[in-house]
């Protein structure tokens, strides 16, 4: 590997931005970040009708959304038309390529016959061999001619750096076609001639790109240039063991986005997805990948992607992640879910941090958290009917028990000790224990029986709130009672 690399993520926008994409793109980032390389983003748009404007967004905001920046100006593969079809001709002038008047019904024709006698259809390159008088009278007449790549005998191979040694025979390797008669490159010359253009030194991508490397190897040679090094991603599995796909789930990095996985988390997580650290560490911070990424750690077999384990890792980064970027993270969700507004929330920061030190630490998702947020930043409380069900189950009897909480609370210091001094006296006076009494009203205050320490609850929600509540709770629990 030539140091600093330069690399280089080259989607093609014909779709969302998958998971296995994202990865490509994490590793080369990562490398780029931890060697003081570049990271070039190109977008390959050929496939004109295949390509969507949607698409392209979407590969911006997903690389945005997992904080993968990349370096230089963003290249379409459009674009670079002209240089493409110079590249061939210049091929072409050179004798490593050559014109094939051979049309689409005779090749069509030709396959079919290959297929009838049960053989595999390979491009015979006398078929293109024309008398110089006959090449000259068709090119007089504007036939129209593909490019084929001449491809020499031998072998092609590479060291790849996730592989090792990979050596294909030549002739396994058709005469490809480079550039087609329309005028428009094939994928293979294309990315080679912006890999040139663009000095990459290193090809990080999917293993499902193998078999187009030889070819690309060929091309390189062919056009003088220096060949980068390539490295070969395995690729990932759905927990079957079946290739990742929509079957499996959301295989779109919006998609995560939208569940309320954070960039950081999912960034973790992918990193382990055909690269590991060593030892037993898995949880790790953006810089902590950075620091820790190494060729060394890229990893041969295939990679499963296990959603629970996202949502474990979601929830570690959820507890972990420094107070401040999570709260810049969270408060757009905040404002999206008509909790709060971005000026009453900025009034409250305090508030706000310290019971976002008490959820972050039960949640798995932001959207998990965001729910547990409601009751403190909302008036209204919804009861969960299963907690209500569970914790109120003799509604006369809450009604009357959750009065005298209040009216203890009442009477004494809204703060942690004092609150626990009279709910206890409380439970003494009555023969209960202090379960029974802190598990109705978790529902009264906040709706659901799973809230953090109720004295945590108390202050959150406030002494004005947390009266009106367990008033409220007394008035529902009675008209129930009177109902029931
Ligand atoms: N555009 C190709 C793809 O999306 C990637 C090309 C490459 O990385 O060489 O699969």
């Amino acid at each position: 590997m030539i140091t600093p690399p330069r690399l280089r993520f080259a989607p093609s926008p014909t779709g969302y931005l998958h998971v296995g994409g994202a990865r490509t793109a994490l590793f080369n980032w990562l490398l780029a970040r931890k060697t003081g390389g570049k990271f070039l983003l190109r977008i390959e748009d050929t496939d004109r009708a295949r390509s969507t404007d949607d698409s392209t967004r979407a590969i911006f905001e997903g690389m945005t959304w997992l904080g993968l920046d990349w370096d230089e100006e963003v290249t379409f593969q459009g674009a670079n038309l002209a240089r493409h079809q110079r590249d061939a001709h210049a091929l072409l002038a050179s004798g490593a390529a050559y014109r094939d008047f051979t049309t689409g019904e005779e090749l069509d024709r030709l396959r079919k016959d290959a297929e009838a006698a049960g053989e595999q259809f390979r491009f015979d390159r006398r078929l293109a061999e024309l008398p110089a008088d006959e090449l000259q009278s068709r090119l007089d007449r504007g036939d129209p001619f593909t490019i084929r790549f001449r491809v020499p005998e031998g072998a092609t191979g590479w060291v790849d750096m996730v592989h090792g040694q990979i050596e294909f025979p030549n002739k396994d390797i058709d005469d490809f076609i480079i550039l087609r008669s329309d005028g428009t490159p094939i994928y293979n010359l294309a990315v080679v001639s912006d890999d040139i253009a663009t000095a990459i030194t290193l090809v990080m991508r999917g293993d499902d790109h193998i078999s187009n490397t030889p070819k690309q190897i060929l091309l390189y040679r062919a056009l003088g240039a220096a060949l980068p090094t390539f490295a070969h991603l395995p690729m990932i599995l759905g927990s079957d063991g079946k290739k990742l796909s929509k079957r499996h789930g959301a295989t779109a990095v919006g998609d995560y986005h939208g569940l309320g996985i954070l960039p950081d988390a999912m960034c973790n997580f992918l990193a382990l997805l055909g690269w590991s650290p060593g030892g037993d560490r898995e949880v790790m911070t953006r810089q902590e990948l950075i620091d820790y990424f190494s060729e060394d750690g890229l990893l041969k077999k295939a990679a499963v992607f296990d959603a629970t384990k996202l949502e474990w890792m979601n929830g570690q980064h959820l507890a972990q992640t420094p107070i401040d970027a999570l709260d810049a993270y969270l408060r757009p969700f905040l404002v999206r879910a008509d909790l709060t507004t971005a000026e009453a929330i900025a009034e409250r920061t305090e508030w706000w941090h310290r019971l976002l030190e008490l959820l972050r630490v039960r949640a798995r998702t932001v959207n998990e958290l965001v729910a547990q947020c409601r009751p403190y930043f909302v008036d209204e409380v919804l009861y969960d009917a299963d907690a209500a069900a569970k914790q109120w189950k003799d509604p006369a009897a809450s009604a009357e028990l959750l009065q005298a909480v209040r009216e203890r609370l009442a009477e004494g210091e809204w703060e942690a000790g004092a609150m626990e001094t009279a709910l206890r006296a409380l439970g003494e006076a009555r023969g209960i224990g202090v379960g029974k009494i802190f598990q109705p009203m978790r529902v009264a205050l906040t709706g659901v029986a799973a809230t953090p320490g109720i004295f945590d609850v108390l202050l959150a929600v406030g002494r004005e709130r947390s009266l009106a509540r367990l008033d409220a709770a007394v008035v529902h629990l009675t008209r129930s009672s009177i109902a029931g």
